[in-house]
């Protein structure tokens, strides 16, 4: 079917509309009706190719919620109607050890991702396809990689969940944040605000860290307990050693080692940010306490549908900001300025009609 997107015509190029192909529902495929795509800091890194070489035209888009439009003649989970997510990846080999464990985000094969990617399996009219993403009306995903979202959570402000969410969720489970954990967030963004919400609602002790002196009465509603202004050396002196887990959240260049320093012994700083340069840091700063610095990426299919269970339990959603498809360019680039509050996320019913 023809389906209204949003594309990146060319690298660095302004989004503008385009028309573009869903492929007909296999027998495991699920027609998502999408209401809200949120626009994650990865859409931009990519369509301003800013991380390695992509193909274009690019639909971005990998925070989609929806609704269930249609199935193929083998779905067994979803039904037309239901409250359904997509995120970053659909598909992956789904024999590897680690898609077998449920972790196909790290498949042996790659995972397929939501956009930007190509089909693993080709189509019997078109070979082999590019992944097109959720700046867009409908998407066709197999049911394996679509998730349920709870029917209590407003669907625009579960969109976010499906990438931010999960990308912070995965690593705070992985390193045992619970009650009393003095969880470091760097970054009061997409991520970042996720992660403040997400570390209060597990039970730990969170700070914000953030280079926006702004930002700390949102930072402290969401959940904070304490804020520290990057830039203030002093408080940055006086808080070394306070924190057992940072979560890294900022999308530009900074210097690490100055963040380290906030770590007690055996500390970690995990880093979901993916700026562009290497990362320098001091072997002293990493041996002096046992500290050390690890990174994760997004979350499997069965974690993600458990970050949006615990978020319908705990009741979390993102701080959103909705806007129409002509308002995206504008939103890009607030988003590099850090001037969003807290995620864009797109309305698709304002995606021109196809004629
Ligand atoms: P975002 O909304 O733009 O948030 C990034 C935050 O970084 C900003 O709000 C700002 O927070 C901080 N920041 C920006 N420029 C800075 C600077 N010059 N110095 C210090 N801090 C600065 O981005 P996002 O969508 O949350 O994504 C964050 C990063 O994670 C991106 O690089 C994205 O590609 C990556 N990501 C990774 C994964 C994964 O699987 N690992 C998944 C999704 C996204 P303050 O104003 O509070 O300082
Ligand atoms: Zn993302
Ligand atoms: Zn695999």
């Amino acid at each position: 079917m023809k389906v209204s997107a949003y594309a990146v015509p060319a690298a660095g190029e302004s989004l503008e509309p385009l028309i573009i192909e869903r492929r007909d529902l296999r027998p495991r495929d699920v027609l998502v009706r999408i209401h809200y795509s949120g626009i994650c800091h990865s859409d931009i890194h990519q369509g301003r190719e800013e991380w390695f070489p992509n193909t274009f035209p690019m639909v971005p888009g990998h925070e989609i919620a929806g609704t269930v439009e249609a199935v193929g003649s083998d779905v067994t989970a979803f039904k037309v109607g239901d409250h359904v997510g997509v995120g970053v990846f659909v598909d992956s080999c789904k024999k590897c050890a680690q898609c077998v464990a449920g972790h196909g985000q790290y498949c042996a094969e790659g995972m397929v991702g939501t956009y930007a990617d190509v089909e693993r399996d080709g189509d019997e009219r078109r070979g082999k396809v590019p992944t097109q993403g959720g700046y867009s009306t409908h998407i066709v995903v197999d049911e394996r990689y679509v998730m349920r979202i709870p029917e209590n959570l407003p669907l625009d402000g579960a969109a976010p969940l499906l990438c931010a969410g999960i990308t912070v969720y995965s690593p705070l489970k992985h390193w045992r944040v619970g009650p009393g954990t003095r969880v470091g967030v760097m970054g009061l963004g997409g991520l970042g605000h996720m992660a403040v919400q997400l570390a209060a609602a597990m039970g730990a002790d969170v700070t914000l860290i953030s280079h926006s002196p702004t930002k700390e009465a949102d930072g402290r509603a969401l959940g904070a307990r304490d804020f520290l202004l990057s830039s203030d050396q002093g408080a940055m002196n006086s808080a070394r050693m306070s924190l057992d887990f940072i979560v890294n959240a900022v999308s530009a260049d900074v210097d690490i080692d100055r963040y380290m320093q906030l770590l007690d012994n055996d500390g970690v700083m995990c880093l979901v940010g993916l700026p562009i340069e290497p990362i320098s840091i001091r072997p002293f700063t990493l041996t002096a306490a046992r500290r050390s610095l690890a990174g994760s990426q997004i979350g499997g299919i069965a974690e993600t549908q458990e970050m949006l269970d615990f978020c319908g339990e705990h009741d979390v959603v993102s701080r959103i900001e909705v806007i129409q498809a002509s308002e995206i360019n504008t939103a890009w680039d607030r988003v590099v300025d850090s001037n969003v509050r807290y995620r864009f996320v797109i309305d698709t019913a304002s995606l021109p009609a196809v004629s």
